[in-house]
């Protein structure tokens, strides 16, 4: 399971609130970007659906496991990534959606990615059933700009402030995601990014370059482009299996791109940009068990001509 690294003394407030059964049912997630609010928005609303007993999120319930995979539908993103801020009427759907019970969890949770860019009156309007919500409902607001708040929204949250990672900490992340960079590399990309490890993360992979069959795969799959697919795959059955791995692996960091992209963040490449605009969370996640399947089958030692036939089927599958 995805965790939050470092901010201690706020995972220990809310374990504490957790276990005293006394949650707020609006918080304000406050942090510049990469600093975790999205994972912590992702446990946060776990811990809220989840059914184990104690220790909340347990990770492996269905109701954690539709959570952490994006497809819980009582966890609703209130947000047009289209517009460039988010209007009252966007508000106004979601606090109408308030007074439906929930679908299937304990709560039913709206996240709002981008608090901040509520214009004045969407922030009224949420202020509105943020005062007196039904006892279900919870608000879990993002933001790296809380001053653009209003002064009333802020005093009804609980503001949850993350705070930078220790060089250690930051630095050993960076090390499990980046194993061929040196460590100096790493530690200056802890001291760019102010110890936030989303920043350190994209100034690592900045200057990495998509490889031409990524882009070309990114095309075939947001356009729904089964021919186009195999035509790609084919000629990579002749690669060895380690050059099939990192293309396979930066596949599925473009689909997770694409499906932050559905959650409205802005996403590094315009390859999971195109991906995002035209498939959905559940067709992304498919094709990524299917890579993860076919990257197993690789160390597995099985040859990457089957591989590569395997993967045209299942990717294909969904068509
Ligand atoms: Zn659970």
């Amino acid at each position: 399971m995805q965790t939050l690294l470092g901010n201690e003394r706020l995972k220990t407030a809310l374990a504490a609130a957790f276990a005293a059964d006394k949650l707020s049912h609006c918080y304000l997630l406050a942090g510049p970007p990469g600093s975790g609010k999205h994972t912590l928005a992702r446990i946060l609303s776990a811990a809220m659906q989840c059914s184990a007993g104690s220790r909340r999120p347990c990770g492996t319930c269905l109701p954690c496991r539709k959570v952490l995979d994006g497809v819980h539908p009582d966890v609703i993103t209130v947000d047009a990534p289209e517009k460039k801020t988010v209007t009252v009427e966007t508000v106004r759907r979601a606090r109408a959606d308030v007074y439906v019970k929930p679908n299937e969890g304990r709560r039913k949770i709206y996240l709002f990615p981008r608090a901040q860019d509520m214009n004045p009156a969407a922030q009224n309007a949420l202020l509105k059933v943020i005062e007196e919500p039904p006892d279900y409902a919870a608000f879990l607001l993002l933001t790296d700009a809380a001053e653009r708040l209003l002064p009333t929204i802020r005093s009804r949250a609980v503001t949850l402030q993350l705070s930078p990672l220790s060089e250690p900490v930051c630095v050993e992340a960076l090390r499990r995601r980046f194993p061929d960079k040196p460590r100096e590399a790493l530690a200056d990309a802890w001291v760019r990014s102010g110890g936030f490890l989303g920043q350190a993360e994209q100034l690592l992979t900045e200057g990495e370059a998509l490889a031409g069959e990524t882009l070309r795969f990114a095309d075939c799959f947001a356009g729904r482009d089964p021919l186009g697919l195999t035509e790609l795959l084919v000629p990579m059955e002749r690669l060895r299996s380690e050059q099939l791995l990192p293309l396979l692996r930066q596949w599925t960091e473009v689909l997770s791109q694409a499906m932050q992209v559905r959650v409205g963040l802005p996403g590094k490449w315009e390859a999971a940009r195109k991906i995002g605009r035209s498939r959905t969370t559940a067709d992304c996640l498919n094709a990524v068990r299917s890579l993860q399947r076919a990257e197993e089958l690789l160390q597995g030692n099985v040859l990457p001509g089957s591989v590569c036939g395997a993967l045209q089927v299942w990717l294909n599958s969904a068509e």
